[in-house]
């Protein structure tokens, strides 16, 4: 069961964790009791990573204030939450932690630089603190748990601040330091998003990394269900900040929530599918606010419906047109450019082709410049910024054809600048301007969600 940052915000909505997991315990007495994954406070790894741009940018104090303000904070949760000795040895441990990271900020400082092994130190301190005081707070409130250091059970590579895990030393580290806490009777409190190579040297999965560690923790023990506990209802039909008043999506399959996640629907962190899908174990979006609704299943099938699954919506990516300098695409012209990519390790999302050109969209910007000059010695290139993806997603694409030209039609006059329908038929892809995204949005959403539904 993993609880995103808004979840954990502070410790009332820590409190309401405490009554779900109890809740669980009291209905399944016969079960074995969940493995629990905490994100940061809501905004606190935000917080992390402005401390090291303050320092990069030369804003010592600025970068040390929000140490302090970060400390108060998590002491105050613990605060709330625990009393007397437990209380007493949890705030020792916040305030080592806080002191550690003090004492890194100031020797980063002395360089204004922040490595990207530096940056996994320096977040991974919001899911280190935050996971210590949930599990003192289980156990303060009569849920007994033990905290499990996710550096020690996550092994990964060294792709410090995008980190993969190595699937088989994870899993023997599961084996050996959660399932006997599990076995115990006690509830393990990991934190997600954090892990460390196999020297112990602290790393992250990326932004939003949580879902991630909770699945990948659930394939490696073998779990019967993943349990991601948000703030929204579940996976729904669109990304609410855009469309008003989108439905929950009781049942999808693995395959509609990986595009649906790929294509920006932050619910679920794009890799968290994978862990369950090697292991086909179902994944259930669920709201900690209202933890009665049923929320969303995620199956191998999935389950038959009429109409559409959902809409997402990727924003602020760059379309880099690439046209061969020879009349037609020349032999080899494919390989060579994406040869370009592959070199300075950017990923294409959409790609579409004309007899001359072939257009890409990409969504890191980092290295664009380099790749444009590299792409400029064969061909002539075009750069559009401020783009954006909006993906239509669901089964039926392949067996209701007529889903495709409504989706084109409910569009109206907003001008699509790549359309591309992928091999599986399970999406369609328009890219257009970032600008047109919520018009675009509201617009396929209120021709093919609302007419489902009322039909
Ligand atoms: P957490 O902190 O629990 O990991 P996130 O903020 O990462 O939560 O993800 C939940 C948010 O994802 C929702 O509040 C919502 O704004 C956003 N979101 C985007 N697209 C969707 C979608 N299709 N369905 C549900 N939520 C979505
Ligand atoms: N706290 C991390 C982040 O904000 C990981 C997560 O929330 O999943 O990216
Ligand atoms: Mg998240």
């Amino acid at each position: 069961m993993k609880f995103g940052g808004t979840s954990v915000a502070d410790a009332e909505a820590i409190g309401r964790v405490i009554e779900i997991i109890r809740g669980h315990i009291t209905r399944y007495p016969a079960h074995r009791v969940p493995v629990v994954v905490v994100s940061a406070m809501s905004k606190v790894t935000d917080r992390l990573v402005e401390i090291g741009r303050l320092i990069q940018d030369g804003d010592g104090n600025k970068a040390l204030s929000i140490v302090a303000e970060l400390h108060a904070r998590h002491e105050a949760a613990a605060s709330a939450l625990v009393s007397g000795d437990a209380l007493r040895v949890l705030l020792t441990q916040i305030t080592d932690d806080f002191t550690s990271l003090r004492a890194n900020v100031e020797r980063w400082m002395s360089t204004s630089e922040v490595t990207p092994a530096a940056t996994d130190t320096l977040l991974s301190t919001g899911e280190l603190v935050n996971s210590r005081i949930v599990a003192a707070a289980f156990t303060a409130r009569g849920v007994r748990s033990a905290w499990v250091d996710a550096r020690r059970v996550l092994v990964t590579d060294r792709e410090f601040t995008a980190a993969a895990p190595d699937t088989e030393r994870t899993t023997e580290r599961a084996r050996a330091l959660v399932a006997p806490v599990v076995d115990a009777g006690d509830v393990p409190v990991l934190g997600g998003f954090i892990g460390a190579t196999v020297d112990g040297e602290p790393t992250t999965l990326g932004r939003g990394g949580s879902d991630y560690s909770a699945a990948i923790f659930g394939a490696c023990l073998d779990v019967d269900e993943i349990q991601i506990w948000t703030d929204v209802d579940g996976m729904l039909t669109a990304d609410p900040r855009v469309v008003a008043e989108p439905y929950l999506v009781p049942q999808l399959s693995f395959a509609e929530a990986s595009e649906l996640a790929y294509f920006g629907a932050k619910v679920l962190h794009p890799s968290t599918i994978l862990p369950a899908v090697a292991k086909n174990i179902p994944v259930r979006i669920l709201n900690s606010r209202r933890p009665e609704v049923k929320g969303t299943m995620i199956t191998a099938d999935g389950r038959p419906h009429a109409g559409l699954t959902a809409l997402a919506c990727k924003r602020g990516l760059t379309v880099v047109d690439i046209t061969s300098t020879r009349m037609l695409m020349a032999h080899g012209f494919l390989r060579r450019l994406f040869e370009v990519f592959e070199r300075f390790k950017t990923p294409v999302d959409v790609v579409t082709t004309s007899e001359v050109s072939v257009s890409v969209t990409v969504d890191n910007p980092k290295r664009l410049d380099e790749i444009i000059s590299n792409l400029w010695t064969f061909a002539d290139v075009n750069v559009e910024r401020e783009m954006a993806i909006v993906c239509v997603v669901g089964e039926n694409l392949r067996s209701e054809p007529r889903l495709f030209a409504r989706a084109v039609t409910a569009l109206g006059d907003v001008p699509l600048r790549l359309v591309s329908q992928a091999a599986s038929r399970r999406n369609i892809t328009f890219v257009l301007r970032d600008a047109d995204v919520t018009r675009a949005m509201n617009l396929l959403h209120g021709e093919l969600f609302t007419a489902a539904v009322a039909s």
